[in-house]
């Protein structure tokens, strides 16, 4: 990919975050970009690190992994974002900074367990099924204070917050439905005490209604590095 390319494209993201924030009345600033890097190389990692980008997405391990070895001594924080099999929490723990697709009591205690002692507790957000697709990754609202509550004694782990996925639609004010159920879902868990700072929500399509509804971390992938081929 040419870097003009990239840079014009990143350009574009960030004009489009920073108009989102001023039209929805959001603090300057509020909210942060994660660049979702799944299916990209380490080269166009790099190229875009290269222009002030620190915050990367993945959603599979040894994907992953190949890529944040090659691209070690560079300062980037290093967000999982696909559904967690249990065999790869050492992994994730080991090479990670955020996760934010927990949903299971059982996956946050190996994370903890894994997370080595020299690095800072990794960050969590967990992921909620807000449109309760039965095919969908992601706890069911109703979970939301267990789990959330389970997270609270493990000391290696420190719960940033919500992430969702919702169903795919064209619609701004069903997206914004969608993201605000989330949002509500957060001040739920603030109010009962959890101290949690962090909506992990909107992608390249759905970006301005998350922003509306109170993202901090956007997730693009295809806006920055254009079309998946898978
Ligand atoms: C792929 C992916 C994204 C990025 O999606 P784009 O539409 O390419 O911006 C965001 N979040 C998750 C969890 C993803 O898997």
């Amino acid at each position: 990919m040419s870097s003009v390319n990239l840079h014009e494209r990143l350009q574009c993201v960030q004009k489009e975050i920073k108009e989102a924030e001023q039209r929805f009345g959001r603090q300057p600033g509020s909210v942060r970009l994660l660049a979702v890097s799944k299916t990209r190389t380490a080269a166009d990692i790099l190229a875009l690190a290269q222009l002030g980008v620190a915050d990367f997405g993945e959603n599979q391990v040894q994907e992953a992994q190949a890529k944040i070895e090659q691209l070690r001594g560079h300062p980037l924080t290093w967000h999982f974002i696909g559904p967690i099999q249990s065999n790869k929490t050492r992994q994730i723990a080991e090479n990670f900074d955020w996760v934010h697709s927990v949903e299971r009591s059982k996956i946050a205690g190996r994370l903890h367990a894994a997370r080595p002692p020299d690095l800072p507790p990794l960050n969590i957000c967990i992921q909620v099924n807000i449109d309760a697709e039965p095919s969908k990754s992601g706890i069911d609202p109703g979970e939301l204070p267990q789990l959330a509550e389970r997270l609270l004694p493990l000391t290696r782990l420190k719960l940033r917050g919500l992430m969702a996925l919702p169903a795919p639609t064209d619609d701004f004010n069903a997206q914004r439905r969608a993201f605000m159920k989330l949002r509500l879902l957060q001040e739920q868990l603030s109010d009962s005490g959890c101290q949690v700072d962090t909506l992990s929500m909107g992608m390249t399509n759905d970006m301005q209604a998350a922003i509306a509804e109170g993202a901090t971390i956007v997730r693009i992938g295809t806006a920055l590095f254009g079309p998946r081929m898978r």
